[in-house]
């Protein structure tokens, strides 16, 4: 599933330079995340880089876009 930030975002801008997918960007009140290209990383990392890096702690997984491993698989290969 993709990942969501909550309204505790910052805006620090941390998350952006470490997604691969480039799927992060900064929203009008909080950076968002855009689940079309949002994979958890899978493709290109072990675990979600943008949860590792996040100072705010603000950064989960959204339980309205469920994937599984090859829907994610299959979104990264179509990605790059
Ligand atoms: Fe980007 Fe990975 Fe975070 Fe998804 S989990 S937004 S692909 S850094
Ligand atoms: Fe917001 Fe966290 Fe990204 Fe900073 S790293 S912009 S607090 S989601």
């Amino acid at each position: 599933m993709a990942l969501l930030i909550s309204e505790d975002c910052t805006c620090c801008d941390t998350c952006v330079p470490v997604c691969p997918n480039k799927a992060i960007s900064a929203g009008d009140t909080i950076y968002l995340i855009d689940p079309a290209k949002c994979t958890e990383c899978v493709g290109a990392e072990d675990s979600p880089q943008c949860q590792l890096v996040c100072p705010a702690d603000c950064i989960a997984q959204d339980p309205k876009h469920v994937e599984t491993q090859a829907q994610l698989e299959a979104k990264y290969a179509g990605l790059h």
